[in-house]
């Protein structure tokens, strides 16, 4: 890449600048534009900002930058709380000095056995981060040789402190050579912090980053146990309830995904665009200034496309799909809550999904809270509200004249009519494309919803009746296929409209997808002799006993889970 990087007016190397390039960091987060050079300029420094701020890269970057790696004794050493925080950071350090060869860290924390750490460090590291207690262990064994230690850092200290640590980390402090640079970081600062500050930093140089900056706190989150439900269905009862919804992003694992689901919103009315690393930069701009300036309401994005967006109007991130790790996860709820707004950040979790999300709370160390899907009835009220609302404003905005002398005529010749009754009666004309009372709304798949346009368009594909037939196809997720691929198939090279393909269910070595019942019998040619992943579908109809089968079958197998791939 060769745009200069904002990171560089920090004084920052060229390695750790590319680094920061392929992380996707474009700019630095206001603790790391405030802490890197005075760090780097070798202060101490007293920082406070937030959980979620950055600020690992804040003290990671200049140790970086300012190791010997010729040297193989630790020059740096972080104490954090908690085994997962120790092990998070060494993983930043790693991934900050990807283009530093020979860089070596290890993290050393309680309850692991002490022989992979001692071998650890025998082969010598430049960086150490640890937890109190066990960095404790290793100095008094003799095992960490803290002789040319230059930089200590307190990270997450007001945790270290609520956890009882705080007398170990001062002696610790005291066993460290004097002429050390430290810098102690804390979200918050009470008062033993600051004594231990005032007892053993020099002449500290002090950043606070005000908590409306926070990219987490701002943000309200919660999660939806995906069940009963199909996940469009409680995606576009949130879409309609939610109070403060002014614009979304809504994140999916694939490409594809993006464009179904895009289009699958815009059929229900909704202005919506997809977002994805196939679509040009040009292209990309361009949907990301419609979304800014009201010209769409929804963008649903990949991580990758996302990155970096920063649109104040959008009010909520929606997590269709899970994201790989926790740090996809900050990025993306970090699209909303911006300029000082209320932010809210909404995840839906599969209950085999549900160690992720605790994952999730744990390393941001904010609970999510459950989301209770608002009922069909919620979502009947809202349109009620909405269509008064609607009426009013017609009535004071418009010309009505004319039609209220249609209305009088129709009055006077249907002679048991009163002006009541004809108002029913238009209120039920118009509600039938968006149905005003719970029980007109389906929570069936999305086709069958009677999603308002595109229906002359589907009937192409249908048998009157809409009747469906569940087709098994040769490939699986043993064979790496996604839902995306099959669709891309049956659209792209069987010529399916999109919605003429219904629910797609992976299984290990098979999968089922439902389409119409009534397909021309050059489709089903067409359809036999596609392929995904180079595999023949092998399309072959399902019966009712067939899928009973198939699926206790599938059920007994669910131990078998895809691997989570990284990026
Ligand atoms: P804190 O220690 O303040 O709680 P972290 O250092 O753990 O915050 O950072 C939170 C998340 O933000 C991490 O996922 C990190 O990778 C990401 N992050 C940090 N700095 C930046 C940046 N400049 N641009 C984009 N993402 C960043
Ligand atoms: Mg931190």
């Amino acid at each position: 890449m060769s745009t200069p990087s904002p990171f560089a007016d920090l004084g920052l190397s060229p390695e750790l600048l590319a680094a920061l390039s392929e992380l996707g960091y474009e700019a630095p987060s206001p603790i790391q534009s405030a802490c890197i050079p005075l760090l780097l300029a070798g202060h101490d420094l007293l920082g406070q900002a937030q959980t979620g701020t950055g600020k690992t890269a804040a003290f990671a970057l200049p140790i970086l930058q300012r190791i010997d790696i010729k040297k193989r004794l630790p020059q740096a050493l972080i104490l954090a709380p908690t085994r997962e925080l120790a092990i998070q950071v060494a993983e930043a350090f790693q991934s900050h000095a990807r283009h530093l060869p020979g860089f070596h860290v290890a993290p050393i924390y309680g309850g692991q056995g002490m022989g992979l750490q001692l071998k650890q460090l025998g082969r010598g590291v430049h960086v150490v981060i640890g937890t109190p207690g066990r960095v404790m262990d290793h100095i008094e064994r003799k095992s960490l040789d803290l002789s040319r230690l230059t930089t200590l850092v307190l990270d997450e200290a007001d945790e270290m402190l609520r956890m009882g640590f705080i007398d170990d980390v001062e002696w610790i402090l005291q066993h460290v050579p004097a002429t050390r640079q430290t810098a102690l970081f804390s979200a918050t600062m009470p008062e033993p912090i600051r004594r231990v500050a005032q007892r053993y930093l020099r002449d500290p140089q002090e950043v606070k980053i005000k908590s409306t900056t926070a990219t987490v706190t701002a943000i309200r989150q919660r999660y939806w146990q995906v069940s009963g439900l199909h996940k469009l269905d409680a995606l576009t009862r949130i879409l309609e309830v939610e109070d403060t919804l002014d614009a979304a992003i809504i994140f999916v694992r694939t490409k594809t995904a993006t464009v179904e689901l895009a289009e699958k919103l815009e059929a229900r009315g909704y202005g919506a665009a997809a977002l994805n690393g196939d679509m040009n930069q040009v292209l990309r701009e361009r949907t990301i200034e419609q979304l800014k300036n009201g010209g769409i309401d929804i963008v649903v994005a990949t991580d990758v496309a996302a990155r970096g967006i920063d649109v104040p109007r959008i009010s909520h991130v929606i997590n269709y799909d899970i994201p790989n790790d926790t740090e996809a996860y900050v990025h993306r709820i970090g699209r909303t809550g911006r300029a000082g707004r209320q932010g809210n950040a909404i995840l839906f979790v599969a209950p085999r999904e549900v160690s992720s999300l605790r994952a999730i709370e744990r390393a941001t160390r904010q609970p999510i809270e459950p989301l209770v899907l608002p009922s069909k009835q919620a979502v009947a009220d809202r349109r009620v509200a909405q269509f008064k609302e609607q009426i009013m404003q017609v009535i004071e905005s418009e010309e009505l004249d004319y039609f209220g002398e249609v209305v009088n005529e129709l009055a006077e010749e249907a002679a048991d009519t009163d002006i009541h009754e004809i108002a029913a009666a238009l209120a039920f004309l118009v509600q039938q494309e968006r149905p005003l009372r719970a029980d007109g709304l389906s929570d069936v798949a999305p086709r069958d919803a009677g999603a308002s346009r595109g229906r002359d368009h589907d009937a192409r594909d249908r048998r009157p009746d809409g009747s469906s037939q569940t087709y098994r196809i040769d490939v699986g997720r043993a064979h790496g296929v996604a839902p995306g691929d099959i669709v891309g198939a049956l659209a792209n090279e069987a010529g399916l409209s999109n919605r003429a393909i219904g629910r797609i269910t992976l299984f290990d070595d098979y999968s089922t997808v439902e389409l119409p019942g009534d397909l021309s019998k050059e489709t089903l040619n067409a359809l036999t002799f596609l392929r995904v992943r180079q595999r023949p579908l092998k399309l072959t109809p399902m019966t009712h006993r067939d899928r009973q089968g198939k699926r206790d079958a599938a059920g007994a197998k669910k131990t078998y889970e895809r691997k989570k791939g990284k990026k």
